[in-house]
């Protein structure tokens, strides 16, 4: 049996005439002699709206609740393209998270995958031609529904497909993997193929296209996975193991994520121990600090600055006032207008003076840097948010990312 799975996010199934498109990609598949699973997302927007409702309804909502609400926008999605399937005569039917069983950890609104059962998924694919199965849910080992964080349907996907041995397509509004946001830098190029580590660092630092989680699969697993659009036929990005022309290019992609809060202690007492007892709290609450500097020390005294996702602003706030009376620091300092902007590339790692070239082009713009980190293949700049896409933008064509020799 030949299976393959496709994966269409929201844009792709918002409206009756999207989803016809959608069956068009399923029928040509079928067409080509595969049994097909299809993975759905909710239709765009439903799943703001439903978490809205949440926030409407109750003053803390319940996270195990909130899961149940919000994966109902998914149901919605199958259900509708399962009939629709069967009115074109395909032998086909939805199946949700519970039904797979697809099983995660109990980590409501970011579970984890740690279990697919593929024999059912198998068993049911010998009796029908498609599936239509809900992403971004699934179900504890006590029953109850969870969610996989957004954009979680890709990760859904990818471990279907991992589950199974097979390719996975994923669909969306673009018809790739763009060196940038194609919807912020006209100049962005699509790439045809990326390895698996840029990706990761291009979802890691916000390039939405792909769950960051869903190429944490592809890669352990090595499933490829090929990006493309529901609209068009043009072949996408396959996203796979790197090879020895990836290296040549020095910065591949540029990303950036809006979705960052800064947040400083001030004057707190520099002993051994205070990053411990700063990060080991916000860790046991499952928030994921990720650019952290500690300034040198003037009497005895130290300010720590951090940046956290920014739904997960409140609960570090509340935490660092808890901390603030224990060790007696001065002050809690937040700010929500900033913006990450990261420049990757596998090439990095047997190059120097890529930061400095990030850093010269982000100076040419009168741009101020806030915060810097580094990994073996990328260098990440916290800025003032109102720069963000003059910063990308600058630092895409710094990088020769609009012209067709890139190398470094
Ligand atoms: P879906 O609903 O299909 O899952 P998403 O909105 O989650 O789609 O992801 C697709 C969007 O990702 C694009 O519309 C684009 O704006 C954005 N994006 C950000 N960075 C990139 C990139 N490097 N290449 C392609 N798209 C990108
Ligand atoms: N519907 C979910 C979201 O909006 C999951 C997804 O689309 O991948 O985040
Ligand atoms: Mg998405």
């Amino acid at each position: 049996m030949r299976i393959l799975v496709q994966k269409f996010g929201g844009t792709s199934v918002a409206n009756l005439e999207c989803m016809k498109q959608v069956r068009e990609k399923t029928l040509a598949a079928r067409a080509k002699g595969y049994k097909v699973v299809v993975v759905l997302s909710a239709r765009s927007g439903d799943t703001n709206k439903l978490l809205a409702l949440a926030d409407e309804y109750s003053r803390e909502p319940d996270a195990a609740e909130v899961d149940s609400l919000v994966s109902t926008g998914e149901q919605v999605s199958v259900s509708l393209f399962a009939m629709m399937l069967k009115d074109a005569g395909i032998k086909s039917r939805s199946l949700l998270g519970f039904q797979i069983p697809m099983k995660t950890d109990k980590d409501h609104g970011k579970a984890r995958i740690v279990g697919i059962d593929n024999e059912r998924m198998i068993a049911m694919l010998e009796e029908y031609d498609v599936l239509a199965i809900a992403g971004f849910q699934g179900i504890t080992e006590d029953n109850r529904i969870t969610t996989l964080g957004r954009g979680g349907s890709d990760t859904s996907a990818v471990a279907i497909a991992a589950a199974l041995g097979c390719e996975c397509e994923i669909y969306t509004d673009v018809d790739g993997v763009y060196t940038t946001d194609p919807n912020m830098c006209s100049a962005a190029r699509k790439m045809d193929k990326v390895s698996y580590d840029e990706m990761l660092e291009m979802a890691s630092m916000g390039a939405k296209v792909l769950q960051i989680r869903s190429v944490e699969f592809a890669k352990k697993y090595k499933v490829p996975v090929h990006v493309r659009s529901t609209f068009t036929d043009t072949p996408g990005t396959l996203v796979t193991q790197e090879d020895s022309t990836m290296e040549a290019v020095l910065v591949s992609g540029i990303a950036y994520d809006k979705d960052q809060a800064r947040v400083t202690l001030r004057d707190v007492p520099d002993v051994p121990g205070v990053a411990y007892n700063l990060f080991g709290p916000l860790a046991d609450k499952g928030v994921v600090v990720d650019m952290i500097v500690q300034n040198p020390s003037r009497d005895g005294k130290t300010d720590m600055t951090f940046t956290v996702p920014r739904a997960d602003l409140k609960k570090t706030l509340a935490l660092m006032e808890e901390i603030k009376q224990e060790t007696g620091a001065a002050e809690v300092l937040h700010d929500l207008h900033v913006c990450k902007v990261s420049a990757i590339g596998v090439g990095m790692r047997n190059h120097s003076g890529v930061a400095a070239k990030a850093f010269e082009a982000l100076r040419s713009m009168n741009i101020n840097i806030l915060m810097i980190s580094t990994s073996e293949i990328k260098i990440t700049c916290l800025i003032e948010e109102k720069y963000t896409e003059l910063a990308v933008r600058t630092l895409h064509d710094a990088f020769g990312l609009d012209k067709d020799s890139m190398l470094g």
